[in-house]
Formats: structure tokens, sequence, C-alpha cells
């Protein structure tokens, strides 16, 4: 199903934390199946769980548009690259605004993927900067707070 995506920074579920997902439940598995086709359709490359209304950590990434998304459960930061630069980067949530944003180039992220397995992932350059960003949601941080 394709959900209305939560816009304008001032909205409080944008601003507020989101609780890590204790059980991938089948509402877990029917909330990441929305928020790919969501992402699809609004033709994005990454989707946190509060943007479209649900304060739980889960973030879907998907940096080429013919490959699957990447899904991540209670992702975590767990090394970055000393290296950072600063690119331009938008939001579903926020139509028309772009921000420069600096960040590490290299990261290593821990998750549940979307069966519960859990997953160590390094990334670089865009698929870096998407999960950052989306991992920034969970927390109420927007590209306008950078
Ligand atoms: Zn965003």
């Amino acid at each position: 199903m394709i959900l209305p995506i939560q816009t304008n920074q001032d909205n409080p579920i944008l601003r507020q934390k989101a609780k890590e997902v204790k059980e991938i439940s089948p509402q877990i598995k029917g909330l990441i199946s929305d928020m790919i086709e969501t992402l699809k359709a609004n033709q994005g490359i990454g989707l946190a769980a509060p943007q479209i209304g649900q304060l739980l950590h889960v973030i879907v990434a998907k940096p080429e548009s013919d490959k699957e998304a990447l899904v991540l459960i209670n992702p975590q930061i767990k090394k970055t690259s000393r290296k950072k630069e600063i690119i331009e980067e938008g939001c579903l949530s926020l139509p028309n605004i772009s921000a420069p944003v600096e960040r590490p180039i290299k990261i290593t992220v821990q998750g549940l993927d979307a069966d519960g397995q859990s997953v160590k992932i390094k990334a670089k350059g865009l698929l870096a900067r998407i999960i950052q960003h989306e991992i920034d949601h969970l927390s109420g941080i927007l590209i306008v707070d950078k």
C-alpha cells in the first residue's frame, strides 16, 4: 500500500525519536512492504518509517532504481571513515528543499534484515549517504538541522 509521506520540518512525527523494533511481526513485514512501495511510487532512494507516520527503527534504501531495496531494522552505525564529504541532499519529507550535508564517505552498519537475520553491511558512496540520512530520521534529525 502506498502511504502518504509526512512532510514539513515542523511536523512533530518527524521530530520525535523512533523506537526499536522488538519482533519481526506481520505488522512489521507489512510496514516494510508499504515502505518499499511508497518509496518506488515517489521515485525516492531512501525512506525511514517516521516519514510514513510510524515511529519505528525501520529504513529502506534504494540507490539504484533497477535493484531491490535494502531493508534495515534497528540499524546502528558501527564504524565511520575519517574522510567526509559535503553533498547536497534532498528529502521526500522536505519537498523543494535541498541542503549541503557533510557525512563520512564509508560506514559499517549493523542491523536486522526483513527476515530478522542479523546483517553487517559495509557501505560507501551514495548507499552510505542514504543509510546515514535515514538513520538521522530515526532520531528526528532532518537535513535542515545539519
Ligand atoms: Zn529524508
